[in-house]
């Protein structure tokens, strides 16, 4: 196998590599960030653009969910800019899914909502179903974060719909206890409920056991709905099978034992209550988890307050409004670097652009330069493309009968001669400096003989121009080689450009000030003599 093949071999074993790793659900991103860190070394070894970004992407997602969130925001932010630019539409979907999750850690449900709305119109029909029925399910949640659970409502029974047709059943789990808690949060306990209800008969129609985070959400509610004995059932059977599970995700457990303490203190049992919320305190602490602080804050509260115990209640209900307070704090930082990250992806994009475009032109004239010539030639050569070479006569005499700098307002007052007369008659033609007093022009579309016409035209306007105030008496003509690109792609760039140097040279040989369009043997020249 030569290199080639083993490239495209290795490409698509990549791509597929990275399909599984994006269409999963993901509860262990620190596992997950090693895969993808060999994803995107894996990539950036092939040197395949588009497998790069999404490489990288779904690294800067695993970096967001380890805590990362500055320099992964920029990544995410980056990709995506990227992917609008390249028209990779399943990429930027990929990528608005990931900004999405970057505002909402930030706590901005606004930004969240809107970013999971671009994610879910970029999906064409060559998205995978865990894309669809995944993006839909997000959107979904966000505008139930923003308060819309009545928006929400229709796309989670899209996604539900579109899971059972497919038979994605981690996937119809998840949407379904997501649905159940925003319900359960909007105050919806009946709705909540009857989700619930549709996730257990789906459960034991398949004979699965419900996982930790269905079994939290049905504990949640059930609590929510005063009956504390199965919630605290419920919860620590939960627990259990997390533990017996090999999960690295600590934060969850956080949650449950907070909802076995709610449970448990509605049952009186505020001992065993407390027992689990001083268990959640000390991981919260571990773990550096803000936003959950302050729920446990609120429950110590209540739980003070159960065994009346005011004073103490009073408090907690204190440490409770500052935790908050550090949250939104937290938070308006976070959007602050979101923010920034934003800015300085869309800031170096632009400034990238003027580097190459500057990079594209040349200083004195102002005129395309060689690179943009190598960079674009190439596109247009084949039948119709006519080009010329124009150097301008005796210059040297300028430079040593006046000065350089003469010389060089010369050259800019040619340039800008060349430009304007080869904009006036050929649409999408350009004119370059190659270097020295010599100039490319470039007449897509323009058949040889018709080239050879306008250019004298050019040449014309080039003398005639009233060169006094510059030159005095030195008069300032050019010559001009002209050459049309055949219907043989092998004469390639380089024989079109040395076809037109070898007829300026002709021009030059017979006098200067002229136009030669054709080889010697059948010579056509025009001009004066
Ligand atoms: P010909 O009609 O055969 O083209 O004669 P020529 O004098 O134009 O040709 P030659 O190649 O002998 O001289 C070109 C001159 O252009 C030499 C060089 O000093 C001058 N030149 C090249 N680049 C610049 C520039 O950027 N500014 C100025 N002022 N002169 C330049
Ligand atoms: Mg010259
Ligand atoms: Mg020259």
């Amino acid at each position: 196998m030569d290199r080639v093949d083993g490239c495209a071999v290795e490409a698509g074993t990549l791509a597929a590599a990275l399909l599984t790793a994006e269409d999963q659900f993901v509860t262990d991103a620190v596992a997950e960030l090693a895969v993808a860190v060999d994803l995107e070394h894996r990539a950036a070894a092939l040197g395949d653009e588009v497998l790069l970004r999404r490489a990288r992407l779904h690294r800067a997602g695993m970096s967001l969910r380890t805590g990362a969130f500055t320099g992964a925001a920029r990544e995410i932010y980056d990709v995506q800019h990227w992917a609008a630019l390249h028209g990779e539409r399943l990429l930027e979907a990929r990528a608005h899914g990931l900004c999405a999750l970057v505002q909402r850690l930030a706590g901005d449900a606004a930004a969240s909502l809107e970013h999971s709305l671009s994610a879910v119109e970029l999906l064409d029909d060559t998205a995978t179903e865990f894309m669809q029925i995944w993006f839909h399910t997000r959107l979904a949640d966000a505008l139930a974060d923003t308060g819309a659970i009545d928006a929400a409502r229709p796309r989670y029974r899209q996604a539900e719909e579109m899971a059972r047709r497919t038979h994605q059943w981690e996937l119809l789990s998840v949407l379904l206890n997501n649905w159940a808690h925003y319900e359960y949060e909007a105050g919806d306990v009946t709705r909540a409920l009857e989700v619930i209800g549709r996730m257990t008969a789906h459960a034991a129609a398949h004979g699965l056991e419900l996982d930790p985070p269905t079994l939290h959400t049905v504990g949640e509610i059930q609590a929510a709905n005063g009956d504390y004995a199965d919630a605290a059932q419920t919860m620590l059977t939960c627990i259990a099978r997390y533990q017996a599970g090999h999960v690295e995700a600590l934060g969850d457990l956080v949650y449950y034992r907070l909802t076995l303490a709610r449970a448990l203190r509605g049952l009186g049992d505020t001992g065993r209550a407390q027992e689990n919320l001083d268990a959640c305190r000390e991981l919260c602490a571990e773990l550096e988890l803000h936003s959950i602080l302050i729920e446990i804050h609120e429950e110590q509260a209540d739980l003070y307050a159960a065994r009346g115990d005011h004073a103490s209640a009073y408090t907690e209900l204190k440490a409770f409004i500052a935790a908050r307070e550090s949250l939104r704090s937290r938070e308006r930082e976070s959007q602050a670097q979101a923010r920034q990250a934003m800015f300085e992806t869309t800031e170096a994009r632009e400034q990238a652009e003027r580097f190459r475009e500057q990079a594209r032109r040349d200083p004195l004239t102002g005129l395309r330069n060689r690179r943009f010539v190598d960079e674009e030639l190439p596109g247009l050569l084949g039948p119709g493309l006519s080009v010329a070479i124009a150097d301008i006569d005796h210059f040297k005499q300028v430079n040593d009968r006046l000065s350089h700098e003469v010389g060089d307002r010369v050259l800019v007052q040619v340039a800008k001669l060349l430009e304007v007369g080869l904009a006036a008659a050929v649409p999408g033609g350009f004119v370059a400096r190659l270097g020295g007093e010599e100039f490319l022009l470039v007449l897509p579309a323009t058949p040889v003989a018709v080239a050879a016409g306008v250019l004298d035209g050019i040449r014309e306007t080039i003398g005639a121009h009233s060169w006094q105030d510059l030159t005095g008496a030195l008069p300032v003509t050019v010559s001009i080689g002209v050459a049309g690109s055949g219907a043989d792609p092998l004469t390639g760039q380089s024989g079109l450009l040395a076809a037109a140097d070898a007829h300026l040279y002709a021009a030059k040989r017979e006098g200067r000030n002229r136009v030669v369009a054709a080889p010697a043997r059948e010579m056509t020249s025009v001009g004066p003599g």
